[in-house]
């Protein structure tokens, strides 16, 4: 009967059956650092929003900017001026009208993945350098990723031969695309974009910015630094802009057809303040893991020294060592220990996940320097049991 109360005590009874349950061994991965909100591994960390990815259609979180239909242009698009685009919708596709300038998105963008999906047309096939189809993606309007006739398999051809940093892929006038994967005028081509802008403090460039590109699939791009603003034959450094602007479609004089485009806004990875050795804040990162910490705290009994709230306040302690938090903990491993000493050794296979488990939980906290095991004569416990029993 002592042996059940102990083990009802302990909490181990209470947790039969929950021991894949988070919480039980709530430290596993590398603490929370000065850099770091979260743990390797951390249970704790939001989790990422689901996201539906029917085949052939936009994912469920895209901004749909051209869906074949004039509501589609209408909703999402005007010229430079803001006034409704000359550009034409044509048999369910959307159609740059030469010489009616860009057509620019209404809604400004700034770091964002962009899925589109272009023709050269098969007129312009024989056109040659940059009079064969052209057009552009302009992530925020400022720098261009090429579209052009440029599909070329025989090297000796020259129909459509171009300055390498001018054709399709290229990011215009800085970098060729790592291999040309064009296809042919007249067929469907694509381009996924992931753009992230240059990040200022001031006047002063923190990062250039980086843009990816995969042309029919293929990465043509990766994540090349912008060295500067769209430009033609001459180099135009960057310069600090507003963070979102639109984007835009070029009309460089050809009639290229566009379908099925859409958007999504994604984070910079200099937003992140709180996880990340390039961009965290230290005075952000110590906010959230005390707050972390008092969430899980707040789930603790500091009454009760069973195995929950052991792991639990080892858990606490990774985060944050405010006295509260070591003193409930010293309180709670002490009981914890007083129980465990308390059992006859005949019992001791029964609670060995727990030993183990709050073992790593320890080995975890001493590798990473955040408590010292002399504070704690349960981690010693725990070993001489682990020791004893060949575990
Ligand atoms: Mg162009």
């Amino acid at each position: 009967m002592k042996t059940l109360v102990n083990l009802l005590f302990l909490g181990i009874v209470a947790s039969q059956g929950m021991a894949a349950e988070r919480g039980i061994f709530g430290l596993y991965g590398d603490t929370p650092d000065a850099k770091h909100a979260w743990a390797v591994h951390d249970f704790n960390r939001p989790y990422p929003k689901q996201v539906e990815t029917p085949i052939g259609k936009p994912p469920s979180d895209a901004i749909v900017l051209f869906d074949g239909t004039q509501k589609s242009v209408d909703e999402n698009w005007c010229d430079d001026q803001g006034k409704p685009t000359k550009w034409r919708v044509k048999d369910g596709l959307f159609v740059c009208v030469p010489r009616s300038g860009m057509a620019c998105t209404k809604r400004a963008f700034g770091d964002a993945q962009l899925h589109v999906e272009w023709m050269s047309p098969v007129a312009d096939a024989q056109k040659h350098g940059q009079l064969g189809g052209n057009s552009g993606v302009f992530p925020m309007g400022m720098y261009e990723i090429q579209i052009l006739n440029s599909y070329d398999p025989d090297p000796n051809a020259d129909v459509t031969r171009n300055y390498p940093d001018g054709i399709a892929g290229s990011a215009y006038a800085e970098n060729p695309p790592l291999v040309n994967a064009s296809r042919p005028a007249g067929e469907w081509q694509s381009y996924d974009i992931v753009f992230h802008q240059p990040i200022w403090d001031g006047t002063n460039l923190i990062h250039a910015g980086t843009i990816t590109v995969f042309h029919n699939g293929v990465l043509v791009q990766d994540a090349w630094e912008l060295e500067g603003m769209s430009t033609h034959r001459v180099r135009r450094p960057l310069a600090p802009h507003p963070t979102k602007l639109p984007w835009k479609l070029q009309d460089h004089g050809d009639p290229v057809p566009f379908r099925n485009i859409w958007i999504r806004e994604i984070p910079s990875r200099w937003a992140n303040t709180t996880h990340s050795v390039m961009s965290a804040k230290e005075a952000d990162v110590r906010a959230l893991r005390e707050q972390i910490a008092a969430k899980l705290f707040a789930q603790i009994d500091p009454a009760k020294p069973d195995v929950r709230n052991v792991n639990a306040i080892l858990e606490v302690l990774s985060y944050s060592k405010l006295p509260k938090y070591t003193d409930t903990a010293k309180t709670l491993c002490g009981g914890y220990e007083k129980m465990l000493r308390s059992l006859p050794e005949k019992d001791l296979d029964s609670v060995r996940t727990y030993v183990t488990g709050t073992l790593k939980g320890f080995d975890v906290l001493l590798r990473n320097q955040v408590i010292a095991p002399a504070d704690y004569p349960l981690y010693a416990t725990l070993q001489e049991i682990v020791r004893k029993k060949k575990w």
